[in-house]
């Protein structure tokens, strides 16, 4: 079904193999298209033929599925356990009251896993990828997913391919195709070729193919396979449904986890032993116990509340226009010492326009080498592609010149595309009479030296240029050449004895938003710095606007090279700007920093950036500028190549780390205090203060407000001013085991203290199990509320500022006044009338168990 046939007699073209040996023209007419791609019209209908050019197909499963697994998880298999028991033993109401609190829980952990599952998808559709493809004589950006066979897609240095095709225009085209074949370096391809039958698959050059990238030049090809037709999908090591990998928080949270299931079940195998052998209770009713505790205290939620939490927070900050590729980065994020930033179109607008022209006198001849060595390409009347590109088009059409009129009247014959190792790029073009033309264009230090200049020409020209940088402006420098014609030139024999045509400066103020980002850097704790591949003075007067320090000296990529290790490690604790750097030295930078204990993030967008972007902790790419190449190293992608974006997300990564640990510390605290509550009574040889029935149906609060209510807990006022937390600290610090304690203390205090005055006043267990339960119920509501914040009170936090966490608090107490008030409720609960004086004692020692860590915050922060 997914191999486009042409003609409707599909037998003999159905594993049609042989696109390398076509010409040009017969494979425009075997896929029925043509050079300027497919209309609209016919590419929505081949697209219903083959299928969506998915690389991944996804598999769906079913609610039913779904449902199966979940039974099968331990935890509920002891809840049907008990509830099985409880039919045996009890009564039948009893049996239905946890039948029916088994599928609650099931529903909300199927809820929950929803939830996680939606945010990541959600989040992989957001960072699905586009290619150029022309449709109709227009280029567009479109889904790779709707690219249909017969389309013709244009190749450019670090784009990637989204479909199998057979290229019908190279300009020095290599292509990286180590996802297919392992081979590193980039591989030559040539549209002319045509290659017999028996080429292997790694030879033939005239096709290009799913997931690799362009390394370098310029292409058209036309789409012959796409999703599961493809090279890519052929290959086993594509596997399914991948799963993204644990981050270290997960994996953490496993191992914390695991032990304390350890604990949980050796307290419910010990409070009902005690409670048989010390206290003389019924076996079976201990038994029902012990099963309830271990359900209610093993803490199985944790796993999934550190899924959910990183997949809303990843989806959160989607929202906020920075895409998460790697749940791994969310984790991050709150904890980046430094941020490494490019400067051109992260921290400046990146709209640029020519703003001088050096010499003037040579205007038209700068104009016509920018508008010809130039890859911006047109799209809906305006032009599309590098800023820098798109403002020289802009800047020529404005000077009378017609950009599109002067690409066609030369034929093009060789592109040696810009990367920001090179920083510069040529193409050649060859006229009437055979002989060659180069056009380059680069930064002046990338160009001159190829120039055939006196050394004192060069020298003045360098000057001139650094004065202009000077000014904050990126400065480009533009030469040509002419060659006797040959049939293929190489880059290196291209861009050999130009001539010196004048330089071409570009303004591009910065953003108004960077100044105060950079400044929420610092109040943060963390280090912004500048690494850019632009002139050392331009970077300083950028650097200057923003704010960042500029009080050392600034430092440039051939100064870098020849620092030591040691000088390295000591440079980038001091500097803060690096100009003229390559993709090298940003990796090194990162590097050194990391080896210093720093977390870094790092911003890139080029083709070489990949490796840097890779070595961060978290590799942020730029979505409007970016190279595919580079999105697909990273761990973020901002989808407005903000500066701002970015100190943004750190702050939600600070923020959803933060009410992580409060969501555990209050569900483990809650855990700690119920097991507490249980053995207390039983050592004194009392009967246990909660009947099973009763216990699950406290775990069911408990996991609600921790895995809904504490996520939604909005930022603390001073959570920006203080510094980043240090993730070698564990997730369970002292600070955090010893607020666990306490904040069980209190409960547990309050809880057994309300529950044994009524045990021992009245004798009733009916009555002091119920102002056991009242008590806890109402406490565990304060508990939460006070566990918000651990320095901040409840009314600097703003009581109503946590809405989810009131409408859990609300109902907890609705549900509560049902189950003592009404008597269907009271018979399937165990519980039973309350008097005026043990409503005020429960209400009373709910308040104190949980007030006085409020007046300890008052007291301590
Ligand atoms: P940045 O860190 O500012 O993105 P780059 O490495 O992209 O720096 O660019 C470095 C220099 O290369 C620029 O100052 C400019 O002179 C030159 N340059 C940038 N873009 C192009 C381009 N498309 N073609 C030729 N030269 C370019
Ligand atoms: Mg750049």
């Amino acid at each position: 079904m997914s191999n486009f046939v042409a003609n409707d007699s599909t037998a003999q073209t159905e594993k049609f193999n042989n696109w390398h040996s076509l010409s040009r023209d017969e494979i425009f007419q075997k896929l029925k298209s043509r050079p300027t791609g497919l209309t609209e019209e016919e590419a929505a209908a081949r697209l219903i033929q083959s299928g969506p050019n998915n690389l991944r197909p996804q598999k769906h499963e079913s609610l039913w599925e779904k449902l199966l697994e979940e039974i099968r998880e331990p935890m509920i298999l002891l809840l049907l356990g008990t509830g099985i028991l409880y039919s045996v033993w009890g009564e039948l109401s009893d049996a239905l009251t946890i039948f029916a609190v088994i599928f609650t829980l099931i529903g909300l952990e199927i809820y929950n896993e929803r939830r996680a599952e939606k945010a990541i998808a959600a989040l992989g559709k957001l960072a699905e990828p586009t290619a150029p493809v022309l449709r109709n004589g227009h280029y567009q950006e479109i889904k790779i997913e709707a690219i249909g066979p017969g389309d013709v897609i244009l190749l450019q240095a670090g784009r990637r391919v989204p479909a199998d095709a057979r290229l019908i225009e190279s300009f020095s085209l290599a292509l990286e195709e180590a996802a297919l074949t392992g081979e590193a370096l980039p591989v030559e391809k040539e549209a002319t070729a045509i290659l017999p039958e028996t080429t292997s698959l790694a030879e033939r050059s005239n096709l290009v193919f799913a997931g690799s990238s362009v390394s370098r030049g310029r292409g058209r090809a036309i789409v012959y396979a796409t999703g599961g037709a493809t090279e890519l999908a052929r290959i086993a090591a594509l596997a399914r449904g991948v799963r993204p990998p644990r981050t270290p928080l997960q994996i953490a949270m496993r191992e914390l986890t695991r032990l304390l299931v350890g604990v949980a079940l050796g307290f419910s195998v010990l409070v009902p032993l005690l409670g048989w052998l010390v206290g003389g209770q019924p076996l079976q009713q201990m038994i029902l116990v012990g099963l309830s505790l271990a359900f209610a205290t093993i803490p199985e939620e944790m796993p999934i509340l550190i899924t959910l939490v990183l997949a809303l927070g990843g989806y959160r900050l989607s929202r906020r226009r920075a895409i998460v590729k790697r749940l791994r980065a969310v984790e991050s994020l709150g904890a980046i010492t430094v941020i490494a930033t490019d400067k051109t179109g992260t921290l400046t607008q990146n709209r640029m326009q020519v703003s001088q022209i050096y010499p003037e006198s040579q205007q038209a001849a700068l104009l016509e080498v920018g508008v010809l060595c130039n890859e911006a390409i047109q799209q809906n009347q305006d032009y599309v592609g590098d800023a820098l590109e798109v403002a020289l088009l802009r800047a020529a059409l404005a000077a009378g010149l017609n950009p599109e009129a002067l690409r066609q009247k030369y034929s093009l014959v060789e592109e040696f595309s810009f990367d920001n190792q090179r920083k510069r790029m040529s193409s050649v073009y060859a006229w009437a009479d055979g002989r060659l033309w180069v056009v380059a264009k680069g930064a002046p230090e990338a160009i001159l030296p190829l120039c055939a200049l006196p050394e004192t020409e060069r020298e003045a020209k360098l000057a001139k240029a650094a004065e202009m940088a000077g000014q904050g402006w990126r400065i480009l420098a533009l030469a040509s050449a002419v060659k006797p014609a040959q049939s293929k030139l190489s880059q290196e024999v291209a861009e050999q004895n130009l001539n010196f045509i004048g330089l071409v400066a570009f303004s591009d103020p910065p953003r108004s938003e960077a100044a105060p980002a950079i400044a929420a850097c610092r109040s943060a704790g963390i280090r912004p710095i500048m690494i850019t591949g632009d002139h050392p003075l331009t970077a300083r007067k950028i650097a200057a606007e923003v704010g960042l320090d500029v009080s050392q000296a600034i430092i440039t990529g051939p100064e870098l090279d020849k620092l030591s290790e040691e000088a390295l490690s000591q440079t980038v604790q001091r500097v803060s700007i690096f100009a003229r750097t390559t993709p090298e030295h940003k990796l090194r930078i990162v590097q050194a920093l990391s080896a210093q204990g720093e977390r870094v993030a790092v911003t890139g967008d080029g083709i070489n950036d990949a490796p840097a972007l890779a070595a961060a902790d978290v590799g942020v790419a730029m979505g409007q500028s970016g190279t595919d190449v580079a999105r697909e190293a990273a761990d973020i992608v901002l989808a407005d190549d903000n500066f701002a974006t970015l100190v943004a997300a750190v702050a939600e990564g600070r923020v959803l780390f933060a009410n992580l640990k409060k969501a555990v510390r209050y569900y483990l605290a809650c855990k700690v205090a119920l097991i507490g509550v249980m053995l207390l009574p039983t050592l004194l040889g009392v009967p246990v203060p909660f009947a099973p029935i009763q216990i699950i149906l406290l775990e069911l609060f408990m996991d609600l407000a921790a895995s809904a209510t504490f996520i939604a807990e909005p930022a603390e006022k001073n959570l920006m001013n203080r510094p980043p937390h240090d993730p070698k600290i564990p997730f369970m610090d002292k600070f955090m085991i010893s607020s666990i304690f306490m904040s069980a203390a209190g409960l547990l205090a309050a809880v057994a203290g309300a529950y044994l005055i009524t045990w021992y006043n009245s004798g009733n267990l009916a009555q002091a199990q119920t102002v056991a339960f009242v008590t806890w119920l109402l406490g565990h509501v304060l508990l939460a509320l006070n566990m918000r914040s651990e320095q901040e009170n409840l009314f600097r936090l703003g009581l109503f500022s946590n809405k989810l966490m009131l409408i859990w608090g609300g109902a907890a107490v609705l549900f509560l006044l049902v189950a003592t008030f009404l008597p269907f409720a009271q018979s399937a609960l165990k519980t039973t009338n309350l008097s005026l004086n043990e409503w005020l004692l429960s209400v009373a020692a709910a308040l104190l168990g949980t007030f006085w860590l409020e007046v300890r915050k008052l007291l301590l922060y």
